[in-house]
């Protein structure tokens, strides 16, 4: 049943307009956009014997916004990205974000909470120990300090809090 909610209650009949709130979401499978993901070491030290189980099993969200990258649905734990990110990325960089995202899909799984406004976000533990991981691949990959620190100023991030992250990730800005 289509549940339809009407502002008539609120205008006096005046103003007829209906909302239907029932929007399904399109999800994909991850690995139709995302191959290779099972044989990186650094995804599978995420999820270890269950790797292939996971990646298959998860799914993903795609929305148009430029603002934002990627992100996990705290809700079933599916990966949400930015079709523009996806498209003008650097793919060293594509390739980090979704690293850095599957750690919180193991975090999800093991019941975390991945949000929390009692923390900034470079200060929450989901966050540091998803950077932290990519940045641990992204050194190993042959990504300099200096390009790594460059990966981790995030827009939203002010260079107060992107000095935090940095330094908690291990690295130090000179
Ligand atoms: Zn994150």
């Amino acid at each position: 049943m289509t549940e339809r909610s009407t502002l008539d209650d609120l205008t006096s009949g005046t103003l007829h307009v209906e909302i239907n709130r029932n929007a399904t979401v399109t999800l994909y499978p991850f690995s139709d956009f995302f191959k290779g993901f099972d044989q990186v070491e650094a995804v599978r030290s995420t999820f270890g014997e269950k790797t292939e189980v996971v990646l298959k099993n998860l799914k993903v969200e795609f929305f148009s916004f430029r603002f934002g990258y990627m992100g996990v649905s705290d809700v079933d734990g599916h990966i949400l990205i930015s079709t523009h990110h996806l498209k003008s990325s650097d793919f060293k960089i594509l390739y980090l974000d979704v690293v850095h995202e599957l750690v919180h899909v193991r975090q999800f799984m093991e019941g975390k909470q991945l949000f929390n406004s009692e923390f900034e976000y470079v200060d929450s533990p989901i966050e540091v120990e998803a950077y932290r991981h990519a940045v641990k691949e992204a050194k190993r990959i042959g990504m300099s300090e200096k390009e790594i620190i460059e990966y981790l100023k995030v827009e939203w991030v002010d260079p107060e809090s992107h000095k935090r992250l940095v330094e908690a990730c291990g690295l130090k800005i000179e």
